[in-house]
This record gives C-alpha cells, sequence and structure tokens, in this order.
C-alpha cells in the first residue's frame, strides 16, 4: 500500500510538472506564432501604404485626385486582392476608397478611422459586427505647402485569427493526451525500481534468526537502490557473524562445563558416602548435590538447544507412531503424578504416524508433561491426548494448573523464560523446556502453541506432519 501510494504520488507530481511545462511552452509558441503572422502582414500592409504614399500621393498636386485613384486601382487592384485601401485628405474628406472586397468579408465603408499609431505602423481597428477583422497600417504624408493624406492598407486578419484557433485546438486537443501518455509512461518507469524495493521488503520480511544466510536481491544498475540492497546485506551478514558467534559461545560453554560438572558431581556423591561423615554434614552435602543437579539439567539442556540449532535436530529419521511414544512416556511419568496425587490419564485410541527423530520427540512429551505436573497443584489431573486431524498429528497435553497470565503467555516459549518464579512450586527448570520443545518442534516442520487461563488449566498443543504408516 505504502509504495503504491509512493509511486501514484510521484506519478503525480511528475505529471503535474510535465502539464505546467507543455503548457508553458504551448502558450509560448501560439502567442509568439500569432505575434509572427501578424507582424509580417501588418509590415506588409505599411509596406504597401509608404509605397502609396511617395509613388502616387506625394504628386497628387500634380496628378490630380483622379489620376491617383486610378493608379491605385491599377497597381492594387484592392478589390480583386480583397484588400482595403482608404486615402483621407486631413481635412476629412476621403479621396479615395476602395470598393467591396471580391469575397465580401468587410465593407470598405464601414471601416472606422485608424486611430494614431503609437510606435507601431499598423493596428487592429474596432471590430465591426459580422465583418472580418481587419490589420490596417497608416501612413501620414507631410506637405508643407498643401493638405496632408491618411494612407490606409489594410487586409482581413481572419486567417491569422482562424489560423491561431486552429493551433490552438490542435494543442487544446492533444496535450490531455500527451500527459496522459506521459503520466502512463510515468507510472510504469517508476514502478519498476517500486517493484524491486517491494521485493526487498518482502525478502527482509522474511530473514529471521533462522535463515540469516540469505540475503536481498540485489539490482545491478549502479543506483541507489543497488547501494541500498548492498548495504542491507552487509549488515545482514554483520547480524548473522554476531549471531553465529553468542552461538557458538553457547554451544562452547555449555560442552565445556559438562565434565567439570560430572567430575564434581562423581566427587560429591563419592564424598557423600563417607561413614565418617556427622548427619549435618551429610545434610549439607545433600543439598549441594541438589543445586549441581540442577546446574547441570540446565547445562544439558543449553547445550541439547545449542545442538537444536546447529541444524542436529534430525539426527536420526525413522516413522513411529507418536501414539505409542506418547502413552509409553505418560506411563513413565505415572510415578511422578502419584507423588502429588494428580490424575495422569491418556487417550490414543488409534496409531499416530510421523517421521523424525524418536528420543527428541519423547523429550517433547516429556517436557511438556513434565511441566503439567509440576505446575498442577496436589490433587489436579493432567490428561494426554494424540490424535490425527486435518493431515496434521496432533499431540496435547492439558492440566487443571496455576494457569499462564495473558502477559506472559507469548513469552512462554522463549528461552530462559519463567512466568511468576515465585509460584513455582519448585525450583528446578530455567525456563528453557519449551524453548526445547519449539526448537524440536520447528526442526519437525510441526509447532507448538498454548492456551491457558489463569487458575484454571492451561493446554499445550503440538502438531506435526502426518507420515504414511
Ligand atoms: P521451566 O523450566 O521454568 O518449567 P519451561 O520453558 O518449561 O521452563 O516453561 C516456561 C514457563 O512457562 C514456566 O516457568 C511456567 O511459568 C510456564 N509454564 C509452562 N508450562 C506450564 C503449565 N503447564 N502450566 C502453567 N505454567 C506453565
Amino acid at each position: 500500500v505504502k509504495s503504491a501510494s509512493l509511486r501514484f504520488r510521484l506519478t503525480l507530481w511528475y505529471a503535474a510538472i510535465f502539464t505546467a511545462v507543455a503548457a508553458g511552452l504551448a502558450a509560448l509558441l501560439v502567442f509568439n506564432l500569432r505575434h509572427y503572422l501578424e507582424n509580417s502582414i501588418g509590415d506588409a500592409q505599411a509596406r504597401r501604404a509608404h509605397q502609396i504614399a511617395e509613388t502616387l500621393v506625394a504628386r497628387v498636386d500634380a496628378t490630380g485626385e483622379g489620376y491617383l485613384a486610378q493608379q491605385i486601382d491599377a497597381l492594387y487592384a484592392p478589390e480583386k486582392s480583397d484588400r482595403f485601401i482608404r486615402i483621407t485628405r486631413s481635412d476629412g474628406r476621403v479621396a479615395y476608397l476602395s470598393g467591396a472586397p471580391a469575397d465580401q468579408s468587410f465593407n470598405p465603408a464601414a471601416v472606422p478611422a485608424a486611430p494614431p499609431t503609437v510606435g507601431q505602423e499598423f493596428n487592429r481597428p474596432p471590430a465591426v459586427a459580422g465583418q472580418a477583422p481587419l490589420l490596417v497600417a497608416a501612413v501620414r504624408t507631410g506637405n508643407p505647402t498643401g493638405p496632408n493624406y491618411l494612407i490606409e492598407v489594410g487586409t482581413s486578419a481572419a486567417p491569422v485569427d482562424a489560423l491561431f484557433r486552429h493551433v490552438l485546438w490542435l494543442l487544446g486537443l492533444s496535450l490531455p493526451g500527451v500527459i496522459a501518455l506521459a503520466a502512463a509512461g510515468g507510472y510504469v518507469l517508476i514502478g519498476r525500481p517500486l517493484n524491486l524495493v517491494d521485493r526487498i521488503a518482502a525478502k527482509a520480511e522474511e530473514i529471521s534468526q533462522h535463515n540469516l544466510d540469505e540475503r536481498l536481491p540485489v539490482s545491478r544498475t549502479g543506483d541507489e537502490l543497488e547501494r541500498l540492497s548492498l548495504s542491507l546485506n552487509h549488515m545482514i551478514g554483520r547480524l548473522d557473524d554476531a549471531f553465529q558467534n553468542s552461538k557458538r559461545f553457547v554451544a562452547d560453554a555449555s560442552h565445556e562445563l559438562r565434565t567439570p560438572l560430572t567430575i564434581l558431581r562423581g566427587e560429591l556423591e563419592e564424598l557423600a558416602q563417607d561413614r565418617a561423615l556427622s548427619a549435618p554434614q551429610r545434610e549439607r552435602l545433600g543439598s549441594l548435590l541438589e543445586e549441581v543437579e540442577r546446574l547441570t539439567k540446565i547445562v544439558e539442556r543449553l547445550f541439547a538447544l545449542s545442538r537444536l540449532d546447529a541444524g542436529e535436530a534430525q539426527a536420526e529419521r525413522v516413522k513411529f507412531d507418536l501414539a505409542e511414544l506418547a502413552i509409553a512416556t505418560a506411563a513413565q511419568l505415572t510415578l511422578l503424578a502419584e507423588d502429588r496425587s494428580i490424575a495422569l490419564t491418556w487417550e490414543a485410541p488409534v496409531p499416530v504416524w510421523v517421521e523424525g527423530d524418536r528420543a527428541r520427540l519423547k523429550q517433547v512429551v516429556v517436557n511438556l508433561l513434565d511441566n503439567a505436573i509440576k505446575y498442577t497443584p496436589d490433587g489436579g489431573s493432567v490428561r494426554l491426548e494424540v490424535l490425527a486431524a486435518e493431515g496434521r498429528a496432533v499431540l496435547a497435553v492439558g492440566d487443571t494448573g496455576i494457569g499462564i497470565s495473558a502477559d506472559a503467555l507469548p513469552h512462554v516459549f522463549d528461552r530462559f523464560f519463567r512466568a511468576d518464579k515465585a509460584r513455582s512450586r519448585r525450583p528446578d527448570g530455567a525456563g528453557l523446556g519449551l524453548a526445547i520443545v519449539k526448537s524440536i518442534c520447528h526442526a519437525h516442520l510441526g509447532e507448538v502453541d498454548a492456551v491457558s487461563v489463569a487458575g484454571k488449566g492451561s493446554r499445550f498443543r503440538v502438531r506435526l506432519p502426518l507420515a504414511s504408516p
């Protein structure tokens, strides 16, 4: 949605700027064209007016106005060439007026008198309704002795106006199309890099601690996007290194701790056999042994987790009946439940086949049942179910125990997480049991989830791919 809107915004900006530039250029072009055409026509009229002034009107005193009119008709044939010519004496009398043009586009008698031209040799007299607009050049002869003459030569401005309108229409009609085309082109062009951004984002979304060896797509375009994905990839590489380092550290540390712990335990056990010890000394040794055992358990679990992380989850791959494995495991734990007068029951009527590492999946059942018993008060009940549903093998462990608060529930599968430390009845374990369950499930392409109501009980559910028997 983000990239779509970015794409939309960029295209909009692009289209807006393009429209402004194109419209500006078109206006410049059209008005310059009109100006140029008017100028060249006006100049031609002015040239003719000067010609008439210098060759004919200058000698009118000698030749007379009749000859003047005759000459103009003969030389310029204003009616035939749709031209307007008028010669007015300074006393206001019209000495010559051309007749109606062949195309009848204007009435010469109705053309308003030319206003005094300022700086410009020609102008447009105010339009008369129903007549073609004219471009009229006016030249005044300077005669120190006799009367002055105003020579006006004009022609229709209609072709210029028509051309102007035509070009305006043409541009008005084609501009929207051109703009739409440009916007569409922009939309497509912007789409390509934005698609790449989308793909980078999607890939980045996919990358987690489990696939840090994967990298984002890199476009070899040498642009900012290539640099972005390259630097993100370098960052992922550094994260990967750091992650591997910490994993290796945990693996090495837990491995190194196992031997001294085993020796320590052995020595303590041997010491406890010593008959010379007094009862209080023996008791202290006993609690020391308990602590060492707890430590050993934590180290074993850490070690198991780091091996799971390293991808050794399915060291063994066999097909077996999960129902049978679960029942056997539950039977082994019955004593533990009986100690606390907890009713441990199971229901697994039919074989449920799965494929994977038997020992590890047994660990899943043990950890879940162990927790259920551990977090259920004396006299409660724990129930185990194994069945096949929706193409998955489902193993569920429910209890009537203390439950898990809604705040804690999303974190119970995190490493070293323990909800409500004070209330946990037995202090053993370190919050690694469920993390191991989750790792094993993931390694078997399965998943585990939990629902719980604080004070009422919890239900953990493992789902694994079914195997054909
Ligand atoms: P721990 O070694 O503390 O049992 P786990 O990873 O097995 O570690 O469990 C993490 C935490 O989840 C426990 O500390 C406990 O608070 C909670 N929890 C796990 N199973 C249950 C359960 N069946 N009922 C209530 N709380 C549970």
